[in-house]
Order: structure tokens, then sequence, then C-alpha cells
């Protein structure tokens, strides 16, 4: 069996450099987030505000956490201080909150916007109308202590490819669209199962768990 270091080095030998690959180590021990980490792998992605913190205080302080889950506001708090970058905007009122909270600190916060881009019963991210809507109207002027770098999106749980080529490439385009205008950076598509997919369609951030560190239970 392959070691995780071997997975990811061989993964990244595949793609281009200038894609970041977000290791997700949700529901996995410190030490396999250690074995990477010493390899020198530095990006990695939690999806629960709790285990998040916990990993955070027992590992290195040059970790770069990536929060890709569901962002409670009420949360917020507990990772402002340290988070990397948060994918999972998916709403005004939690980029409020990020905002607020992110200026009492003073320490300006990475976000992504994340769109519903699946017909699936997926209950979070703004509609691909919606998103569109605020991008055309300059709403990111207000928010003094957050960097919008870009937009994450999940696909559809499916086998067929099509459906999956079809959401990529519709998030892609408004990315695309609206890349200059707000200077993004980052387009987060892809996981384990369609990460080449993703590739195709400008991804430059993949979020792989289980191809990296095996199946969770
Ligand atoms: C768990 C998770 C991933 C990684 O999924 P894999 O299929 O294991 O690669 C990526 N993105 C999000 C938002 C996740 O919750």
């Amino acid at each position: 069996m392959k070691s995780i270091k071997n997975k990811l080095s061989e993964i990244k030998s595949k793609i281009d450099e200038k894609v970041t690959v977000v290791a997700v180590s949700k529901t996995k021990p410190i030490y396999d987030i250690l074995k990477l980490y010493e390899d020198g792998h530095f990006d990695f992605g939690e999806n629960k505000v709790q285990e998040l913190i916990v990993k955070n205080k027992e590992l290195p302080k040059d970790i770069k956490w990536h929060m890709i889950g569901h962002l409670q506001r009420n949360k917020v708090k507990q990772i402002i201080s340290f988070i990397h970058l948060i994918h999972s905007v998916d709403s005004i009122r939690v980029l409020n909150k990020i905002n607020d909270e992110a200026k009492k600190i003073n320490r300006k916060v990475n976000v992504l916007l994340q769109v519903k881009i699946s017909e699936n019963d997926l209950k979070y991210g703004f509609d691909l109308n919606e998103v569109q809507n605020l991008l055309e109207n300059d709403f990111l002027k207000k928010y003094d202590f957050v960097n919008v770098l870009g937009l994450m999106g999940m696909a559809s749980f499916t086998q067929n490819n099509n459906i999956i080529n079809d959401e990529f490439k519709a998030l892609n385009s408004i990315y695309s669209k609206f890349k200059k205008t707000y200077k993004f950076t980052t387009l987060s598509i892809g996981m384990s199962g369609d990460y080449e997919l993703a590739l195709k369609n400008n991804s430059n951030m993949l979020r792989l768990g289980s191809i990296i560190f095996g199946h969770r239970s």
C-alpha cells in the first residue's frame, strides 16, 4: 500500500505547480497531517470548527488551514485569528459576520464565495444567478476586512462526467467574467473523484481528501 506521502506527491507531480492542493484531513489524525507537513506540505482543509480548532492548537503554526465546510455565524469568531482561507462563505450574513470579527482583531481575512452548482440536495451556497447579480452590483466594495479571492463549488455526486463538466463550466464562466474586476486569484473546484475535470475547467485549487488519506469511516 502506498503511503499518504507518496499518494500526495504522485498527484502533485501530475499537475501544474500553480495549482494548490488542499489536503482535506477531516476525521484524520494529527500524525497523518504531520507526515505530510514534514514532507513540505502546508495546506490542509477541515470542515468542522471544533476539529479545526483542536488541530490548529496541536500542530505547527505555519500550517495554512482552509475551512471548507458550512460555517455558522456564531463560530466565526473561533477561527478568525488563524484561518488561512474560508472557502465556504454561503450567505451575505456570514460574510458580514466575518468582516465584523476580522475588524475587531484588525486582520484581513481571505474568503471564497461558495456557489451552488449542483442540482443535488446540497443545502449551502449562493445560487449562480444570485452570485452573478451580487458581483455585477459591486457589493464587495463595502467589506474592508475581507479579501474575496474567488469562488468555490462542489459538483453533483454522480458518475456522469457531462453533468460534472457542465457544473464546473458554469462556475468557471462566472469566475472568469469577474476575475479582472475583483482581482480574483482562486477557483476552488475539484475533489478526489472529479479533480481532473476540474483542472480542465480552470481550477487552481483542489480539495483532495480520500485520494490522499484513504476512505473516511
Ligand atoms: C470532504 C470534502 C472534500 C474532499 O472530498 P474527497 O472526495 O475525499 O476528496 C472536498 N471538499 C469539501 C467541501 C469536503 O467537505
